[in-house]
């Protein structure tokens, strides 16, 4: 197969949801989907307290942070889809919003009771950063949830992107009946039971068919003939275009724990969704068809076992073909490098891949001279742009249990922060270090990092800090004025950047309007 032929047929996606919307079943119904596993129940770990391999630190195992499912490559109806996982309860991170950089397309996974909620508000702004076409799936229909149309118009008011209903349910909780599929004009019929297998379903051909009304009951065909009539005034039609653009999202209704409408969205991610893109580096834009192999960085997991320092570095590929024993340079470093056991992950296993293509994901094993951001090429001297930092959400002091170990700490969190494990702020007013997170454990896995590679034992204390934002200014003269009167409440990064520390929310949006030369910005390029 050409490499044109191969790139056209990847789809790679990552689902955004707050959590408990059904992330974790979606997961495991695609795998069933893409005849992964024959059962479902069987893929996590982190539930059933099963693992793949035994030498992870404790923290590790408990809190089911695994390499094995960061990234689960199926096929299905002849294309290959590539999932990456995107980390939402405890391990929440910056590698969540990261992931997000290195996919073509997005689900969303909304609950049906709960509508829109925080966490997607703020995965979806990230999306759109680069414009990423997201699909959407209502979830929990076998619930007693909120009426659709009111769900459509929250999503679309709240996150701002038009709704485009693909199915329409009929019924909900103990008397959902099934899905209508607007563009194919036919009801799929629902039946319980069937949560782990691939179900039969029964379809029924037009909304006038008189089958439908005795299959659902005539009140049901009734009250759905009426409210498509409404749905039809009150949302979009699809168009392939404004979903290409990230301005209309397509919507599919369904239960992922009953395994229905999980198939109908996968197949609309087959068709519609984007083969991979061309994409900005810094001297120009590359094509992912592109003989040559090129990609980049923007997740690195460290193996928490202190006996096997062995950390995976996530590189997405934006052209060409991965072939064992590829020689690629490292842009940052010009250090060539022969990569002979490149990870893939099928079926969630960790396999060494022999082949891999524009669109996949690989993991490179490395011991820490690689850092995020980092962009391979087969020799040209090009970095990809758009993988940024985000401004941390989370903040707490430093605090030394041995003081004479300062030097070591410096050391360990800039590293860190390169490798994007963390953030860490150097306050001008005074020798305080504040580190920065977005989720909680990432405080957990540096303090035992700190331990464990730098010798350093410390703890942490509140700071009063409650968001950051990289500064910026037009010229140079602006910034030293700024500089001088928000002195107090600056800082710089691990990477030396000016940033303004918060105490409130209040004080940011006061300094920003008191300062409007300066930028504020939520996110810097790495
Ligand atoms: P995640 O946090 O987004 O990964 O969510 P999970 O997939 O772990 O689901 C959270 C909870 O919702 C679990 O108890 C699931 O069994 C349940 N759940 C997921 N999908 C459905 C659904 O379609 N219907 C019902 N009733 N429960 C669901």
């Amino acid at each position: 197969m050409s490499l044109q032929d191969q790139v056209a047929k990847r789809r790679t996606f990552a689902i955004i949801s707050h959590p408990d919307a059904g992330k974790t079943t979606i997961t495991e119904k695609l795998l069933l989907y893409g005849n992964l596993i024959q059962s479902a129940g069987t893929v996590k770990g982190k539930k059933s307290g099963k693992h793949a391999t035994s030498d992870w630190m404790e923290m590790e195992k408990e809190r089911g942070i695994s390499v094995t499912t960061s990234v689960m490559q199926f096929p299905y109806k002849g294309a290959t889809v590539n999932l990456l996982d995107t980390p939402g309860h405890a391990d929440f991170s910056e590698d969540t919003y990261r992931t997000l950089t290195a996919v073509d397309s997005a689900l969303m996974v909304i609950d049906a009771a709960k509508g829109v909620e925080e966490r997607t508000v703020k995965l979806m702004e990230v999306c759109r950063l680069r414009d990423t076409p997201i699909l959407t799936f209502i979830n929990k229909l076998d619930r007693d949830v909120r009426d659709g149309i009111e769900v459509l118009d929250e999503i679309e008011d709240v996150l701002n992107i038009e709704c485009a209903p693909i199915t329409w349910p009929i019924g909900m909780g103990k008397s959902f009946k099934g899905v209508y599929n607007l563009l194919r004009d036919t009801t799929v019929l629902y039946k319980t039971g069937q949560g782990h297998t691939v179900q039969d379903v029964r379809e029924i051909q037009g909304l006038n068919n008189p089958e439908l009304d005795e299959a659902v009951g005539a009140a049901y065909a009734e009250e759905l003939r009426d409210t498509l009539e409404l749905v039809q005034g009150a949302s979009h039609e699809f168009d392939l275009e404004r979903f290409l653009a990230g301005k209309l999202t397509p919507v599919f209704f369904g239960t992922a724990l009953g395994n229905f409408g999980v198939d109908h969205m996968l197949d609309g991610l087959v068709e519609w969704a984007p083969a991979p893109q061309p994409r900005d580096a810094t001297s120009r834009t590359v094509a992912a068809d592109e003989p040559k192999m090129t990609g980049f960085v923007f997740k690195i997991q460290a193996n928490m076992d202190p006996k096997h320092r062995d950390r995976v570095a996530f590189m997405r590929i934006c052209s060409g073909k991965y072939q064992k024993g590829i020689k690629l340079k490292q842009v940052r470093t010009g250090k060539d490098v022969r990569i002979a056991d490149a990870l893939t992950f099928l079926a969630g296993e960790r396999d060494n891949v022999e082949e891999a293509f524009s669109g996949d994901i690989i993991g490179l094993h490395n011991h820490g001279t690689i850092q995020i951001g980092d962009t391979f090429t087969e020799g040209e001297d090009l970095n990809f742009t758009g993988i940024p930092h985000f401004a941390p959400e989370l903040f707490q002091r430093v605090v030394l249990n041995d003081p004479l170990k300062s030097k070591q700490l410096h050391k360990g969190l800039t590293q860190l922060a390169e490798e994007g494990a963390t953030q860490v702020f150097f306050p001008l007013r005074n020798n305080d270090v504040i580190l920065g997170a977005v989720g909680t454990l990432q405080f957990d896995v540096v303090a035992a990092r700190l331990k464990g590679e730098y010798g350093v034992d410390c703890r942490y204390e509140p700071v009063s800090v409650a968001t950051a934002r990289w500064v910026e200014a037009e010229n140079e003269r602006e910034m030293a004025a700024f500089e001088r009167k928000a002195h107090d409440n600056l800082a710089r990064d691990g990477a030396g950047h000016l940033t303004y520390l918060a105490p409130t929310r209040v004080n940011l949006q006061l300094a920003e309007e008191r300062h409007p030369d300066i930028l504020f910005r939520e996110t810097r390029e790495i």
